[in-house]
């Protein structure tokens, strides 16, 4: 889109000068596209949980459904009102990391005690899988970042470790200064891996490497956004790594000296 200006001077017709302004709107396209993609995953993601609700609960008041046929259907409901708070919760959570008026918290975080703290929330997972967790972080190492943040990526990559991850396999949480002022911080686990061709899209919003595995452990395809969100909202970087025995995703977070 070309816009021009010209200034005129007396009776001249011609102008003595041109401002000429240019602007860019491939970029402004995509960003509206994006967007107009958002609204129709968010309303896709929503109506799958519902749609199921509302099917599974009209059949039941319909009557003509025997005692075990009822619970199952009655599991099946509370499993997608879980699911579909779950996902109102993250997209909550990813719009207001969003808006500009989320000002980032710069407090300071121990990394190794927040590790502990989140090891600790998924305590009965860990158990019933009988997983073993390797914590390799310096005492010392101490993030510029505040603890609700270092808290949301590391639930994340721990959740999604854990989840994973075969039955009595191990999961490794480590934390490595860097030389850049950036502390690295690695998640390991031996599960199935993701294969080479999604790998660079697992950051994206609601992507999921397998609709049929994903719905069996419940997930929303929005963790990795917001970790990937919150990350380069410091100025750090986000990636994975991964092959059929293990994943590895790791994150790169400001220190504080
Ligand atoms: P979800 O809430 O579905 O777990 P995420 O954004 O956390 O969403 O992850 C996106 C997708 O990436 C998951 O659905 C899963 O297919 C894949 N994924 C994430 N972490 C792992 C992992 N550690 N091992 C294998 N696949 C993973």
């Amino acid at each position: 889109r070309l816009k021009g200006a010209g200034l005129y001077r007396g009776n001249n017709t011609l102008p003595d000068e041109i401002v000429v302004v240019l602007q860019d709107i491939t970029d402004l396209r995509r960003l509206e596209q994006m967007r107009k993609d958002l609204v129709a995953n968010v309303s896709h993601e929503l109506r799958t949980p519902v749609t199921a609700i509302q099917g599974f609960a009209e059949t039941l008041l319909d009557g003509d459904v025997d005692e075990e046929t009822t619970k199952h259907f009655l599991s099946i409901i509370k499993e997608e009102s879980y699911r579909l708070s779950r996902l109102i919760n993250d997209i909550l959570n990813l719009s207001k990391l969003e808006s500009s008026q989320e000002k980032r918290k710069e407090g300071i975080s121990n990394l190794r005690d927040v590790a502990i703290k989140v090891l600790n929330l998924f305590d009965d997972k860990i158990n019933q899988k009988e997983i073993e967790v390797i914590v390799d972080i310096p005492d010392d190492l101490t993030l510029a970042v505040d603890k609700d943040y270092v808290e949301q990526v590391l639930v994340n990559y721990v959740d999604n470790a854990i989840k994973y991850t075969y039955p009595k396999t191990t999961i490794t949480i480590s934390g490595v200064k860097q030389d850049n002022g950036f502390a690295r911080i690695v998640v390991i686990d031996n599960g199935p891996g993701i294969p080479m061709k999604d790998q660079a899209r697992v950051f994206e919003r609601f992507f999921r490497v397998e609709k049929s595995r994903q719905r069996d452990v419940g997930g929303t395809g929005l963790g990795l956004a917001i970790v990937k969100h919150i990350v380069e909202g410091f100025k750090g970087e986000v990636g994975v790594r991964s092959n059929e025995k293990g994943t590895a995703f790791w994150a790169t977070l400001p220190m504080c000296y």
